[in-house]
């Protein structure tokens, strides 16, 4: 599709702050504040200067006037992620100075006919916002799809704000009705990676404790995975954009007991993504009883499992289950039960529960000869769908269409790459250059400290609200914007959940 520009643009002053033409298709829109209520020469003026080193394909200005500073077809310098800025529109948008940095009304206004603008000339009937970022970058859109992504998951900062984050949700579903599409959230495809998580081995060894069948637990953990990502803290994606809160503010709401509808709220929460209002006040009763946060993953896999004695039927099949499939269907149609049972679903929860099975009882990851569930599939890299030249269960015949076509490689049905062998290893990243030491502030209760930069060092405690100072800044598992660490010595600190002062 050729790249055009808004029709709704009303000056024009092109920034040299770009990286020429887009590598990949528009199927993202960035919406970011500006922090400050300004006019659209002046946002030009200020992507003018190359100096500046930072540009957006759009800026509404206070009046609600459109500027073209970047086209479309061009890559511009606005999200602090190569991979967004490649294949998102991003819209500065005028705002006032301090948190929630709100938008005047007209701004707002406009923000969603630009939206609605971008989406017709580029082909797509629905924009989408999921919420969730593990979620939304792991996802393939469909060719009529748009994504909204938002700076804050790419960078240690609030953009968009918590004005506009808050009314992510409304714009989606606005934009999308004026688009004439169906505003609900997408179903996760089939390709949806599974990454390792913090807390995973855990989850395969208590319930390996109780369950006792491979099989059996693999099929509970592939809809578990479905249905939480494996995040004992997971909010439902419809509960964060209602309630304008984060998963890790939820989670610190309700065990600071300010947030007093959880039990009938209709959101699902947690492991199972528990929503009839019967089995979330029993979670909430035993996690009040055992005095832990009702976000904790022990306290909730001890309720699953309390659970899953009530459910005889199921229990009893996932400890004599003799394939993956057969235990993930039973947990789908008789324990989780979700509006959508159908053929894909099914098939898609039995490939996570595969993923499991391949990495702790085979043990090393090896891939598995032939599959149960899901499928090898050949592409030239895991986020081109579009490049696949075939899915097959046989891992031999998958190198061998690999072979047959130079530059393809086999994705396992998480999508790694295990063939060939040099693509299947990552180049790892430089550690980011940082000004240590650092002020930063954190204003939720409940930061882990962790004797290490990543998720996959041990916790040891909590930072609680307030100013701390960082010495040393690494790169590591489960976090965007690096690891800190403190200087009382205590550890490191996740920076996605610390601001910079
Ligand atoms: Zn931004």
């Amino acid at each position: 599709m050729a790249y055009t520009n808004s029709p709704m643009v009303a000056y024009t002053k092109l920034s040299p702050n770009h990286s020429g033409q887009r590598t990949h298709s528009i199927d993202r829109i960035t919406p970011h504040c500006v922090v400050g209520q300004c006019s659209a020469e002046g946002l030009g003026d200020w992507f003018a200067r190359s100096s500046t080193q930072a540009s957006s394909n759009y800026g509404i200005d206070k009046d609600g006037r459109v500027g073209l500073y970047v086209e479309e077809k061009n890559r511009s310098w606005c999200s602090s992620s190569n991979a967004n800025d490649q294949r998102a529109i991003t819209i500065e948008c005028a705002s006032d100075t301090s948190e929630p940095y709100a938008f005047r009304d007209v701004v707002y206004q406009t923000l969603i006919k630009l939206c609605v603008d971008i989406c017709k000339r580029n082909g797509k009937k629905k924009l989408l916002w999921m919420a969730d970022k593990d979620r939304t970058l792991n996802y393939s859109p469909a060719a009529d799809e748009m994504i909204l992504t938002v700076h804050r998951w790419f960078a240690n900062k609030s953009c968009p704000g918590n004005w506009m984050f808050a009314r992510m949700g409304d714009l989606a579903s606005k934009v999308t009705a004026q688009l004439g599409g169906n505003a609900s959230a997408p179903t996760p495809a089939p390709t949806v990676s599974v990454p390792e998580t913090d807390g995973e081995k855990y989850i395969w060894d208590t319930l390996m404790g109780f369950i006792k069948n491979p099989y059996g637990v693999a099929g509970l953990m592939g809809n578990l995975c479905a249905e939480s990502g494996l995040k004992a803290n997971n909010l439902q994606n419809n509960g964060n954009n209602a309630l304008g809160m984060t998963d890790e503010q939820f989670t610190a709401a309700m065990d600071a007991g300010t947030y007093a509808n959880f039990v009938h709220d209709g959101y699902g929460y947690g492991l199972a993504q528990w929503t009839f209002h019967t089995r979330k006040a029993a979670l909430l009763a035993y996690a009040q009883n055992k005095g832990t946060s009702i976000g904790d993953l022990q306290t909730q896999l001890g309720f699953l499992c309390q659970e899953l004695e009530g459910y005889a039927t199921v229990l009893a099949a996932l400890k004599s289950a003799t394939s993956i499939r057969a235990a993930s269907d039973i947990v789908l149609t008789q324990f989780e039960r979700p509006a959508d049972q159908g053929e894909a679903v099914q098939e898609q929860r039995a490939a996570f529960g595969q993923i499991y099975y391949n990495r702790y009882v085979n043990g090393s990851e090896s891939p598995a000869e032939k599959l149960t569930s899901g499928y090898y599939r050949v592409r030239k890299s895991w986020a081109d769908s579009k490049s696949q030249v075939g899915a097959y269960r046989i891992l031999s015949n998958a190198k061998k269409a690999a072979d047959a076509n130079p530059g393809f490689s086999v994705f396992d049905p998480g999508g790694k790459a295990i063939y060939p062998a040099a693509a299947a290893s990552t180049p790892v990243a430089p550690e980011p250059a940082k000004d240590t030491p650092f002020l930063v502030r954190v204003q939720i209760s409940n930061l882990n400290i962790r004797t290490g930069p990543g998720t996959n060092y041990p916790r040891t405690g909590f930072t609680g609200v307030g100013t701390f100072t960082i010495l040393e800044v690494r790169s590591g598992q489960g976090s965007t914007a690096g690891w800190g660490r403190l200087k009382s010595g205590a550890g490191w600190i996740s920076l996605d959940f610390a601001t910079r002062i």
